[in-house]
């Protein structure tokens, strides 16, 4: 075999799902492809998140001796913290109108969380350039933050494109002038985007603005 081919192959390994026993757990984190009576699923592990869908399903009925895998979403990093969300809230009013960035990063020896802001190189009421930031060995990204000025939160093309390698949350903060922001939220897995369809309460709540009377 080419070694550049043995090389991806071992990055990236099919699996045939067992149909009598247990699929051996992906042991670090890194991808494969589960061959399974059901179609063809992705499996994705991160120090944070496991998580297994459905790429398609087979065009026709023909039998198939592996075993059936379900989609699995595992936060192993636990619930992400609201009041990093207020926070980001404040760095989104100070940007307002123009647009700012956050990395809400989670590290798997501490299983602490905290938000970095992100390196601007250019931002505007309209679009946002920034650097990634460099993390430290153990964190992980697992909220990629940014706000979108006086703008409703959605996700823009431009959001598509720079999310298309990823796993992770995106995250938009919109009318950052409200008192109550709005919010979108989606999960990012390697071109696979999933709104979450209900933002958490307690994400609105931590990013109420404080009115002093
Ligand atoms: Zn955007």
């Amino acid at each position: 075999m080419h070694p550049a081919d043995a090389a991806l192959q071992q990055s990236f390994p099919s699996v045939m799902v067992p149909r009598f026993g247990a699929l051996p757990p992906l042991e670090r984190p890194g991808e494969r492809l589960l061959i399974a009576a059901n179609g063809v699923f992705l499996e994705i592990v991160r120090p944070w998140l496991r998580v297994v869908r459905r790429l398609g399903a087979f065009q026709y009925r023909t039998a198939i001796p592996y075993g059936e895998v379900e989609e699995a979403t595992e936060m192993r990093c636990g619930r992400i913290p609201a009041d990093l969300i207020g926070e980001f809230a404040t760095m989104a009013r100070a940007a307002y109108p123009k647009e700012t960035g956050g990395w809400l990063v989670w590290n798997a020896a501490t299983a602490a969380f905290r938000l970095l802001p992100v390196q601007i190189l250019e931002h505007s009421g309209g679009h946002l350039k920034y650097e990634r930031p460099a993390l430290s060995q153990d964190d992980v990204l697992v909220v990629d933050c940014h706000s979108h000025g006086r703008h409703p939160a959605f996700f823009s093309s431009t959001d598509d494109a720079d999310d298309r390698h990823d796993v992770k949350f995106a995250f938009v903060m919109g009318n950052c002038d409200a008192s109550t922001p709005s919010m979108a939220l989606r999960l990012c897995a390697k071109g696979i985007f999933e709104n979450v369809e209900k933002v958490p309460a307690d994400w609105y709540a931590a990013a109420r603005e404080e009115v002093l009377v």
